[in-house]
């Protein structure tokens, strides 16, 4: 209890239940306190308590004493010439993580990490190649927005909303840190804070089955599929997880989530086309037989180049090869542009700072190396984190 007292709450975090709660029953406030507090934070970018001129000193001076709002600290900025912008965040311990910002002609993308480092290692992943650190707090994640919101600020304007879309597709599997995904993606659709759609919020996942299920009971935001190869045998090189839960068991899972919704909502499918690997016309020819029940849209994201990765991004010919099959078996078909090239900032090129401290990527390799597979330990990681 006492250690609770000197310990400061990091407010930036906490979705408006968890701040009612904290007004409420920790000091003791109105409820509607928290509903002025979120709006401060997130729609005006205040981390003072000071700054909240409709808050009472007295109610300040309470808040200053058990509460912080704390984002993570910026270490490194830059802006491209083609408008991306991308930021590196140094997390407590040393390690630090990237977000992206991504502008289009009709909107404005904020690729968001939610671990440090991931264990799935997929072959051709960057960030897997790191190894893994620790998942991110549900306040170092909403952070991350909260700190691109607020470089887009200019004095005596009003806060132009620049970012339109968020994807968790960042360093790290977001359905391996579940509860402050939930929690940060909660934020961002909140109409107190960044009230964006459920349509704008992407969850990307390489496929942990249960928590797509999981998923489903607890919010609606869209969902996107790192699927990459159109059969299990190809998959399971490139997507280790995927010899604990195959393809159809994860074209199911996101059926499900899907089939909730009285609207069409549909799976988005990311295929990365790797240079002879998986874009052959044949693969092609196969996902579109393979995706005849999945309502969805197909991204292709040609293959990003990082030191010794081992493979090679397709020509553009192979690339339009690949996309003009499953136009013509009728599949709504785009190819992600790789913007922010210039700043390494591209899909796949986030590899942020992993310091492994704790041996986990060792523990790891060795734990594969005695035969238990990489899924076998992310299910038991997230069985393990669903039960608290
Ligand atoms: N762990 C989640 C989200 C982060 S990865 C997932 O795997 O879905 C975000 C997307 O970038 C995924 O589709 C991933 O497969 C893809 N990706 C990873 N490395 C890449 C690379 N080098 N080139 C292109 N896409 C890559
Ligand atoms: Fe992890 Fe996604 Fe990279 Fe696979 S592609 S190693 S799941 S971040």
């Amino acid at each position: 209890m006492a250690i609770e007292q000197n310990t400061k709450v990091n407010l930036l975090g906490m979705g408006l239940p968890a701040l009612e709660h904290f007004f409420v029953e920790e000091l003791g406030e109105k409820k509607f306190r928290a509903t002025q507090i979120l709006k401060w934070i997130h729609q005006r970018g205040v981390d003072n308590f000071d700054d909240m001129t409709d808050i009472s000193k007295v109610l300040r001076a309470k808040l200053h004493e058990r509460a912080e709002i704390l984002a993570p600290e910026v270490t490194y900025r830059k802006y491209s010439k083609d408008g991306t912008r991308k930021w590196v965040m140094k997390l407590p311990g040393g390690s630090a993580v990237e977000t992206v910002y991504i502008p289009e002609d009709d909107r404005g993308t904020l690729c968001v990490s939610s671990q440090i480092g991931c264990a799935l290692d997929c072959s051709f992943c960057s960030t897997g190649k790191q190894g893994f650190n620790r998942d991110l707090s549900s306040a170092e994640i909403i952070g991350q927005v909260w700190v691109a919101a607020k470089s887009f600020d200019e004095p005596d304007k009003k806060r132009e909303r620049r970012i339109t879309n968020v994807v968790m597709m960042g360093m790290g599997e977001p359905l391996l840190n579940f509860d402050n995904v939930v929690e940060a993606m909660g934020l961002m659709m909140d109409d107190n804070a960044y009230g964006l759609s459920k349509r704008r919020v992407t969850l990307s996942t390489s496929g942990v089955v249960p928590a797509i299920y999981e998923l489903a009971k607890v919010t609606d935001v869209a969902l996107a599929l790192s699927l990459h190869a159109p059969n299990d045998e190809l998959r399971n090189t490139l997507v280790p997880l995927n010899r604990k839960y195959n393809i159809k068991m994860v074209l199911d899972a996101c059926n499900h989530y899907m089939s909730r919704f009285s609207e069409k909502r549909v799976t988005t499918i990311e295929y990365t086309l790797m240079n002879g690997i998986n874009d052959k016309p044949e693969h092609a020819h196969e996902l579109a037989d393979l995706l005849r029940e999945t309502p969805c849209k197909i991204n292709l994201i040609p293959f990003n180049p990082f030191p010794n990765s081992g493979y090679e991004r397709p020509s553009n010919n192979r690339i339009h090869r690949f996309r003009d099959i499953l136009l013509a078996a009728n599949y709504n078909v785009t190819i992600r542009k790789t913007r922010g090239e210039d700043i390494d900032a591209a899909c796949g090129q986030l590899v942020g700072q992993v310091t492994d401290k704790t041996r986990r990527s060792e523990r790891f390799i060795e734990a594969v190396q005695l035969g238990q597979t990489a899924a076998e330990l992310a299910s038991a990681r997230f069985e393990r984190s669903s039960q608290t």
